[in-house]
């Protein structure tokens, strides 16, 4: 009998044929970048959990501590009487860790950055945005109702031109990942703040990739590249190298005081779980006092990078730190590649479009500091069969 649903089923069997029906999987992370899936442990070279703290025993035992007096949830959002002592305790933790005045919490990262631009730009606004930006701020981009324009990756000029070409009335937001998620580059945020100056505009920077990873103490690629204080509003997410849940963003407290009224991921979301609160404001602490653990994650990536160019297998150029993606083009042979390696005992995410553009299909590798060099040496040696 005909179902009004029937048409998912057919959408289903195409994204099949193209290879680009995602599956999902039972997956248990473990410590040191191993993990368990179909009853193995392998090494788990897909996880964001850069700095290996989702099972530090100084975040659990922060998590637990508070789990006996608080709870499992906070039960209504911030705004209400969500907010408890452990979100303004890491509320001020981020704030003085990013060398901000306030900070505000969403419940995830992809909420902070779509809560952020829509509060930011509206239907009068102009929002510039690097084809390569991640999902939540593409989709933050297309829920403010603002004109948005689509710049080419790297493509400096081109951006220039196009904000010397829309010089409408209303704000005008220029929006960027700080790294790419799946090309692991940097964004040149030096020149996007001359162009964002130049033109009376605002930049919107988003750091999940690079919180806890690059800068100096951990604080990201606008500290790196000397900028922080010339980025008009900076989004982070407490999801990866930070190890646990959440988003954020800090900054003066107009930027702050705008978002805890305007940004309605945060407003109309339950506020996070305090345990978790607590865990990541341990884990800020350990990124603060334990600079080994990314300076050694970002040496590994160098060696890692190094190794595949001596066995002849080319990754992205300008990537650099622990993402590291191979370019394998079509999806069958990004799965074909993923497959392999997961037979071999090395976990690795096959990306295909639409995450990433047509034609560019690849294995995405990310590095964290449990992993030890012989690990990497496996999985390049791996690689050398697989590609
Ligand atoms: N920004 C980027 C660049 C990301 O890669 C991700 C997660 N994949 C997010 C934001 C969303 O973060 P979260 O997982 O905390 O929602």
């Amino acid at each position: 009998m005909h179902s009004p649903l029937d048409w998912i089923d057919d959408e289903l069997a195409a994204l099949e044929r193209e290879g680009l029906r995602r599956q999902r999987r039972e997956v248990t992370s473990l410590i040191d970048g191993r993990c368990r899936i179909d009853g193995r442990e392998i090494l788990n070279f897909s996880a964001n959990d850069y700095l290996n703290l989702a099972h530090d025993p100084r975040l659990i035992e922060a998590a637990r501590a508070v789990l006996d007096q608080a709870g499992t949830g906070a039960s209504a959002s911030a705004l209400i009487s969500g907010r408890t002592p452990w979100h303004v305790a890491l509320e001020d933790r981020l704030a003085r860790f990013e060398g901000q005045q306030a900070a505000v919490l969403f419940p995830t990262g992809f909420a902070a950055n779509v809560g952020t631009i829509c509060a930011l730009a509206g239907s009068d606004d102009t929002i510039f945005s690097d084809r390569l930006n991640h999902a939540s701020l593409i989709d933050g981009c297309r829920l403010s109702r603002a004109r948005v324009h689509i710049f080419r990756h790297d493509d400096l000029g081109g951006l220039e031109d196009k904000l010397k070409n829309n010089r409408a009335t209303g704000r005008r937001l220029i929006v960027t990942d700080s790294v790419f998620s799946m090309d692991g580059d940097l964004a040149p945020l030096s020149e996007l703040c001359a162009l964002t100056e130049r033109f009376d505009a605002m930049l919107i920077v988003d750091e999940a990739h690079a919180t806890g990873v690059f800068g100096d103490g951990g604080r990201g690629v606008a500290q790196l590249q000397g900028v922080e204080h010339r980025v008009t509003v900076r989004t982070g997410t407490l999801s990866k190298a930070v190890g646990t849940l959440g988003g954020f963003v800090t900054g003066p407290p107009a930027v702050v005081n705008w978002l805890w009224n305007k940004a309605r991921t945060q407003m109309f979301s339950t506020a996070l779980p305090p345990a978790l609160c607590a865990a990541a404001t341990a884990a800020i602490d350990i990124i603060e006092a334990e600079p080994a653990r990314r300076n050694d994650l970002l040496r590994l990536a160098a060696t890692f990078r190094q190794q595949l160019t001596a066995a002849g297998i080319e990754t992205l150029q300008d990537a650099t730190g622990p993402i590291v993606p191979i370019l394998l083009k079509t999806p069958d042979r990004a799965l074909r590649g993923a497959r392999q390696l997961e037979q071999e005992g090395f976990l690795v995410a096959a990306i295909r479009p639409p995450t990433v553009p047509q034609g560019t299909s690849r294995l995405r590798i990310t590095l964290c500091s449990g992993h030890q060099l012989q690990d990497v040496e496996r999985l390049v040696a791996a690689l050398k069969t697989v590609i």
